[in-house]
């Protein structure tokens, strides 16, 4: 990721890598360096947004604002090269970012991804006997059905992992009334949804550090 990036001409979103976009006048999937050419008037668009404009909107090529985001940050659903704003969207499922860790809405409520992926590191690393195996074993094939099958035992250890089990809900309304009960005192909501293999945000709220703001919600469409 790079030292700068751009807000969108049209909705004034943080461009994330991965989105469509339309930067100096060519249409390219982002890739969060601020899309690899000067630092200095560039004019952006989500293409979508871009499609969106007016032909003197088009036409206009006053540079974009600098995004602080710096290109991080989820890939929004409805930016991504393939999407289809005619076709459904479904499967939304609420990421929670608390202050320390990550956490997904689960029939638990708020799971934490973070514990989760350390307790996976912790039986990875220690399995010292797999290591050597691993590294007796000479060809990829073996080594990949190896990882796999070490991977299947933690899984039966410890469980799927929160991001697979977390709930799935028909519209982002159902999502965040799901989420209410459970949000800590300082968080970051996402809403994630789907479209066939796409995957990606349609909802973003700052609770913290920046005060209540609702920086994203699906589809933005003025
Ligand atoms: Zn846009």
């Amino acid at each position: 990721m790079g030292m700068f990036s751009w807000k969108c001409r049209r909705c004034g979103c943080d461009l994330c890598e991965g989105e469509l976009v339309r930067l100096a006048g060519t249409v390219q999937t982002y890739n969060g360096y601020g899309g690899s050419v000067g630092a200095d008037n560039v004019a952006c668009w989500h293409e979508i947004c871009y499609q969106r404009s007016t032909t003197a909107e088009q036409l206009d090529q006053t540079p974009s604002e600098s995004a602080s985001n710096q290109g991080f940050g989820p890939a929004k659903l409805e930016f991504l090269p393939g999407f289809d704003p005619s076709k459904t969207v479904d499967n939304f499922h609420v990421l929670v970012h608390r202050l320390y860790d990550h956490a997904f809405l689960t029939e638990s409520g708020l799971e934490s991804q973070s514990e989760w992926d350390e307790l996976r590191c912790e039986k990875e690393d220690g399995d010292q006997e797999f290591f050597q195996k691993l590294l007796a074993t000479r060809s990829d094939e073996e080594q990949m059905l190896m990882i796999d099958e070490q991977q299947r035992m933690i899984v039966d250890e410890i469980g799927e992992s929160p991001d697979s089990r977390s709930l799935r809900f028909e519209n982002l309304n159902k999502a965040l009334e799901a989420v209410r009960g459970y949000l800590p005192q300082e968080y970051t909501i996402h809403v994630y949804a789907s479209q066939g293999s796409l995957s990606g945000a349609v909802y973003e709220f700052d609770q913290w550090p920046k005060g209540e703001k609702e920086s994203y919600r699906f589809p933005i469409s003025n």
